[in-house]
């Protein structure tokens, strides 16, 4: 099964085209291109021969397997013990789960629907799948080639905690998050505040999360300032999380295929910046058993419209919902997929970003049937709908889903009730499995799982309690970028 490494080295190149290849290690440390696009392998591997020996593989085989074809400059042993590493009892650290079911991406069946939990990481959410990989391979790349990598963030309160948690304890590595002061719940600010590692530093601002964000963009817009210092960015634009994320698609459709004896699944994601979307798109065209996948939004809905009418057209504002990890604008990795759609052409995409970034509006023609297209079937959940299967799943299967999942689930339901609708030519394949990924555990957000059930006491986690009786440490900065600039270098020393 070993194709001899010269055969196949893998190199990263940039949607805008104006990048010269590079190589894994290089596209990770650059996170966003230098041309302003982002980095994507230069071919997309098939796997189609090799999915037989793959089936029965334990996740960290399989992930091991599945990034070893985009990753061509570490060494197989140093690559497979950082993935061992990453997906080995630790990753589980907070998880009370019987051993048999510690599972980085656990399938449940609930009535006919399979759910595909990824929330069994430190900060019970999926993003730990992939920013425990990305952390562990910055700390290898720091410690071959020397130097150090200051990360800066900020977050409305869901996400900085597994990118704290990917850094937590790292060689080389120092991260520092913002936040908005008494703007993020108890929970958020406790998983965040409660990390009492060395390189971890909180910032709370006196200001909302907006003006976190602006923060951070001027102060590592500051090219000296960010060269100087390292600035670096663990967002969602940064390859390795999509390429960690391409493995569980592969290990969830096989598990469903093995339970229901079908040939292939459709898979539902809810979807904001469409990294997890799009690492199902790259399984699928390297040749995993899903037939289509299933892209739901809340009522920020850009996504779905584009699948829906081939127009991507920015809403008034975002809008806050009962998942806040959705609750985007724009879709910061969508510029990958638009670089396939127009057939890998960077000089056109180039002219669709530069005219999105005026207009706020690009599209692509529908096929004749009115497909945009055929891998994609896309639906919004507003929070009523929301509510309303988190109340149904628990009466009927004692399941509680999550907000983020349950946009998910609806989407899913609502596809299979309309049957070929939404601009698909009518299909006979209604029948294939749908697995739904659930990426957070409920007891993230009580308040939504009290309001949709009208019981306060499911949304719990051992971890989460234990969580909210530790020391926390945070500083609080006022809403000024000196003042951060200033906390960062006297920090760093
Ligand atoms: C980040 C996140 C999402 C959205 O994932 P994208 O890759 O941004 O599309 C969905 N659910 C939860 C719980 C998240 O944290």
């Amino acid at each position: 099964m070993k194709v001899p490494r010269s055969e196949q080295t893998m190199n990263y190149i940039s949607t805008r085209g104006q990048v010269k290849p590079i190589a894994f290690q290089d596209a990770v440390l650059m996170g966003l291109a230098d041309d302003g696009g982002l980095m994507i392998p230069e071919s997309i591997p098939n796997v189609t021969d090799t999915l037989d020996a793959w089936r029965e593989l334990p996740y960290a085989g399989l992930a091991f397997e599945v990034i070893r074809r985009f990753v061509t400059d570490i060494p197989e042993d140093d690559l497979r013990s950082l993935i061992d590493k990453t997906y080995g009892p630790d990753y589980f650290v907070n998880d009370t789960a019987a051993e048999a079911d510690r599972d980085v991406a656990l399938v449940v069946q609930t009535g006919d629907v399979f759910i595909l939990e990824l929330w069994h990481g430190p900060t019970l959410a999926f993003k730990d799948v992939a920013l425990q990989l990305l952390g562990n391979l910055f700390e290898y790349i720091l410690t071959r080639r020397g130097g150090k990598l200051n990360i800066l963030g900020a977050t409305s309160g869901d996400t900085g905690s597994a990118a704290i948690y990917g850094c937590r304890g790292r060689a080389g590595i120092d991260i520092f998050v913002m936040h908005p002061h008494g703007r993020v719940s108890p929970i958020q600010e406790h998983q965040m505040t409660s990390v009492a590692d060395e390189n971890v530093h909180n910032i709370a601002i006196e200001g909302s999360f907006d003006d976190c964000q602006n923060l951070m963009k001027s102060i590592a817009g500051d090219l000296d300032f960010k060269r100087k210092y390292s600035l670096g960015a663990v967002n969602s634009v940064n390859w390795a999380r999509v390429l960690a994320q391409i493995v569980y698609y592969f290990h969830g459709a096989f598990d469903v295929r093995k339970r229901t004896g079908a040939k292939a699944i459709r898979v539902s994601v809810p979807t904001g910046n469409f990294g997890d979307v799009l690492a199902g798109w790259y399984a699928m065209k390297m040749g995993a058993p899903i037939e289509k996948l299933i892209l739901a939004t809340n009522e920020n809905d850009i996504l779905a419209r584009f699948y829906n009418t081939g127009d991507y057209s920015l809403g008034r504002e975002v809008i806050k919902t009962l998942s806040p990890s959705m609750d985007i604008q724009v879709a910061s990795n969508f510029e990958r997929y638009l670089y396939y759609r127009v057939g890998g052409d960077a000089d056109k995409l180039r002219e669709m970003m530069a005219r999105f970034a005026k207009t706020g509006s690009l599209s692509v023609e529908p096929d004749r049937d009115g497909v945009v297209d055929a891998d994609f079937i896309a639906a919004r959940a507003d929070t009523e709908q929301v509510l309303k299967v988190i109340g149904k799943f628990y009466q009927q299967y004692e399941y509680v889903l999550d907000p983020h999942t349950a946009c998910g689930v609806c989407a899913a339901e609502k596809l299979r009730e309309e049957r070929g609708g939404l601009g698909n030519p009518p299909r006979h394949a209604d029948d294939l499995p749908i697995l739904c990924l659930a990426t957070a555990h409920p007891a993230k957000f009580p308040a939504a799982i009290a309001q949709a059930t009208g019981r306060g006491d499911l949304a719990k986690h051992p971890a989460i309690e234990a969580m909210m009786h530790k020391p926390t440490r945070c500083k609080i900065l006022p809403n000024d970028k000196q003042a951060v600039r200033k906390y960062i270098i006297e920090t760093l020393g």
